[in-house]
């Protein structure tokens, strides 16, 4: 398979590791957008959240709460910025899922969370949270 994450897990790529267990690897982004961004990554492939199982998920984001604390604690950082993107259309680059570890300081003047604060329609919020609630009803 041609992923260039699978590539890094067989160790035909070269990574910068910080962390490798049974199901997940964390590893240092080669294009950090703060200082200390890493990302967390299963094993196994799955190409975003919709492909990947509970389990795998689960050790992904439990590895992902280590990572974003130590990474915290060791750089001294005031915050961590912990993002997922799933498809194209959301921003995802690499298809192979991965959860992105970004140490934060007061006014580092990056910017991740640019959307406009502005209040939204009621009566189509609640019909919008009405109809994923069907559906999970009906997925579960
Ligand atoms: P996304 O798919 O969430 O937009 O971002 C993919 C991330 O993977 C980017 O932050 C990019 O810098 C990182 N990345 C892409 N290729 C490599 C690589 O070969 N090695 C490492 N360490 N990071 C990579
Ligand atoms: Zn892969």
């Amino acid at each position: 398979m041609d992923c260039i994450f699978c590539k890094i897990i067989a160790g035909e790529i070269p990574a910068v590791t910080v962390l490798d267990e049974e199901l997940v690897l964390a590893f240092m982004d080669i294009n950090p957008a703060s200082r200390g961004h890493m990302l967390v990554i299963p094993k196994r492939h799955a190409e975003s959240i919709f492909e990947i199982s509970e389990g795998d998920l689960g050790a992904v984001i439990e590895a992902a709460r280590r990572c974003a604390i130590s990474a915290k604690e060791a750089l001294k950082a005031d915050g961590v910025t912990v993002l997922q993107f799933n498809g194209r259309a959301s921003g995802q680059v690499v298809p192979h899922l991965h959860i992105h570890i970004m140490p934060r300081w007061e006014n580092d003047g990056l910017s991740v969370s640019s959307w406009e604060m502005k209040p939204g329609d009621m009566g189509e919020i609640r019909d919008i949270a009405q109809k994923v609630k069907e559906q999970m009803s009906q997925s579960s």
